[in-house]
């Protein structure tokens, strides 16, 4: 197998390329291998996917991050929902998910000339040998709130989402029946328009899609009268959703098709689902770790003793050691949240700290006066070496 080329180098930019400088290297890679450009040439397809495999990870900050740190072995992000991956083949793009994904990039270079923008989403041309164009359904997005022990163990959910499905009256084509369609007068059935254009190189011929019928070859001549000929309606639609064990507030996840239909039928949209995080009032998540505050009592910090602590998962038993300091922090291994799409677990760190009492009584004010007589409570120096700076510094080094 042949070793995958650096993104950068696909690109041709330097590391440091500004996310203005990869797009515009993007930009011209895709004009110059677009397969509108080149008709037929292998060659220049796999160099538009490859350049749409670079910008893919390059203009993601995430995915971009992770690239830097681990190269092309780096983790796959994005791989959520629809069956394991953004993209449908596992080796690279194909060219629906470049068009579909990067559209915007070609800003009305390519497809249909304009004109035939909906409501719900854009048009996309779909390059290589056959001609059409695709009506696209636009995205939803969707919060979802998720409590610490859903987000440790990943989760699913089922979300009611109104959203625009196909018609089922006409199946999605807007047309009354299978009769009220005519030949495209535009493009006489072919689908194509051919225009002449005036350059500075000349006069020069392009192939475009019809505009009037899309590529179709066909109008509808009677709506449907259930959807009035757009093709959609609006529905409420339960998805469930798988979540990933270790999701964090702000991320997003993509469920493939499962936005709103496109008008006449075509590619739905994409439901993106983001994630909200439910605060704990006792574990306060940092990354992969989660920190709880313990505060026990003067005795058991001299002493030694046992306290509960909660973890995601109910309450956890743990020993406290005698001569026991503020600051100490102990480390439950394993009981953080796990790396998304990563094998890492965080732990759950105890911080300690030693409550001391305000109010006391007559009683209990003698008791303490005279075990401060004593020779082990006359000095201030405690229990080991080190003062509370050395023992935060050997814990978070
Ligand atoms: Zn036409
Ligand atoms: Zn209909």
């Amino acid at each position: 197998m042949a070793s995958k080329r650096d993104y950068y180098e696909v690109l041709g930019v330097s590391k440091g390329a500004s996310a203005d400088e990869i797009k515009k290297a993007y930009r011209k890679a895709a004009l110059k291998y677009h397969p509108d450009k080149n008709p037929g040439d292998k060659a220049a397809e796999e160099s538009f996917k490859e350049a749409a495999e670079a910008y893919d990870v390059l203009s993601n900050p995430e995915k971009k991050a992770r690239y830097d740190q681990f190269g092309h072995a780096g983790p796959q992000m994005g791989g959520f929902g629809g069956g394991g991956g953004a993209y449908s083949s596992q080796g690279g793009f194909t060219m629906e998910d470049i068009f579909r994904n990067f559209g915007d990039i070609f800003g009305g270079h390519f497809g249909g000339g304009g004109g035939f923008e909906d409501d719900f989403g854009g048009m996309y041309g779909f390059g290589g040998g056959q001609r059409r164009t695709v009506n696209r359904g636009s995205d939803l997005r969707v919060k979802v709130k998720l409590t610490l022990k859903e987000i440790v163990h990943g989760t699913t959910k089922k979300l009611k989402i109104t959203k625009l499905v196909p018609c089922d009256k006409c199946g999605g084509t807007g047309a009354k029946d299978k009769d009220s369609y005519k030949t495209c007068p535009t493009c006489n059935g072919s689908g194509v328009e051919t225009r002449t254009v005036n350059t500075i190189f000349g006069r020069t011929q392009t192939t475009q899609v019809c505009h009037q019928c899309g590529g179709s070859g066909k109008i509808i001549t009677a709506n449907c009268d259930k959807c009035g000929g757009e093709g959609t309606l609006k529905a409420q639609e339960v998805v469930e959703i798988r979540i990933p064990a270790g999701v964090g507030e702000g991320m997003q996840l993509t469920v493939s098709g499962k936005g709103n239909a496109a008008r006449h039928g075509g590619v739905s949209g994409d439901l993106l689902v983001i994630i909200e995080e439910e605060r704990s009032a006792e574990l306060h998540r940092d990354g992969l770790d989660l920190l709880y505050n313990l505060n026990i009592s003067v005795p058991t910090a001299i002493l030694g003793g046992s306290a509960e602590v909660p973890t995601v998962d109910g309450r956890a038993k743990i020993t406290i050691e005698a001569g026991t300091l503020a600051g100490k922090v102990l480390r439950l291994k394993g009981k953080g949240v796990p790396e998304v799409n990563g094998y890492r677990v965080g732990d759950l760190l105890v911080v300690i700290d030693i409550a001391v009492p305000g109010k006391l009584t007559a009683e209990e004010r003698k008791l303490v006066e005279e075990l401060g007589r004593k020779p082990a409570f006359s000095k201030a120096t405690s229990a080991g070496s080190q003062n509370i700076f050395d023992r935060m510094r050997s814990f978070f080094r």
